[in-house]
């Protein structure tokens, strides 16, 4: 498999000074359901900015290491043209506009892409065949919605754009532990039945190492295990650590 995703021996700072990441290296493959776990405040969400060349908008940047999309490195393209490229970020906060209906939070994700009507009904499709419940809210104004239901739309909008990489970070974020199930469950059946790649950052260890093939531990900006999702949630600093002491 060819990495699409590659971090490698990256090392980023805010503001010149505060050290985030300290040599970080991560491959995601073609195919790959990859998940990030962390505490908070271990690297996570500086990780997945830095992949979309978001840093310099928080004064960030990367100090050490490079790393590439497709071959290329991100640091040479605007977060809009990775975007354009198929690396779409969903990023935490969900950010929808409040007082557009969730439908037509969904068609922004098709802005700038181009795509025609035909690429806009198939995304709603697919939308909604993976979310039926935003089939349901479709005419609802997005700030009146649940939080899972934000959510979903907010990873709905991402996938408008239709992504090579996905990009999620902490999609459980306050979340109802059966929505966040609801969630996962999505993004697994998205992954096995279209093949689409996902780099998922999540707090949640449990769930995440449930639904992903593989996964990254984070820790103060390094990482420090890496593996098949199985093979890491059977390891014994894993359970104790981020497992609450108990088996995934
Ligand atoms: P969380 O789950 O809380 O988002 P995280 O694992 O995503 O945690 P980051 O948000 O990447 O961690 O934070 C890593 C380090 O960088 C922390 O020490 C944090 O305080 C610092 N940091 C994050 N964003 C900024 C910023 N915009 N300016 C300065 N420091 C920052």
């Amino acid at each position: 498999m060819a990495a699409l995703l590659e971090f490698e021996a990256v090392s980023a700072a805010y503001n010149g000074a505060i050290a985030a990441l300290n040599g970080v290296s991560l491959r995601v493959e073609e195919g790959d359901f990859a998940a990030l776990l962390g505490a908070n405040g271990a690297g996570k969400t500086t990780l997945l900015k830095a992949a979309s060349n978001l840093l310099p908008a928080e004064r960030g940047r990367i100090t050490a290491g490079h790393i590439r999309f497709e071959g290329r490195d991100v640091t040479e393209s605007s977060p809009g043209a990775h975007i354009r490229a198929g690396l779409v970020p969903v990023l935490e906060g969900r950010r929808l506009f409040k007082s557009l209906s969730i439908e037509e939070n969904l068609v922004t994700g098709a802005v700038g892409r181009g795509f025609g009507r035909r690429g806009v009904a198939e995304g709603l499709e697919l939308v909604y065949d993976l979310f039926p419940r935003l089939k349901q809210r479709r005419r609802s104004v997005a700030g009146l919605t649940s939080g899972g239901e934000q959510q979903m739309a907010a990873i709905g909008r991402g996938l408008m754009a239709k992504p090579r990489l996905f990009v999620l970070d902490e999609p459980s974020m306050g979340l109802a532990p059966l929505v966040v199930a609801e969630i996962f469950a999505a993004l697994e059946r998205l992954n096995r039945e279209t093949g689409l790649t996902l780099l998922v950052a999540e707090q949640n260890s449990a769930v995440a190492l449930r639904h992903a093939r593989h996964a990254t531990v984070i820790e103060n900006g390094r990482s420090t295990l890496s593996g098949p999702a199985q093979e890491l949630a059977a390891r014994p600093e894993i359970r104790d650590s981020y497992l609450g002491g108990h088996a995934a």
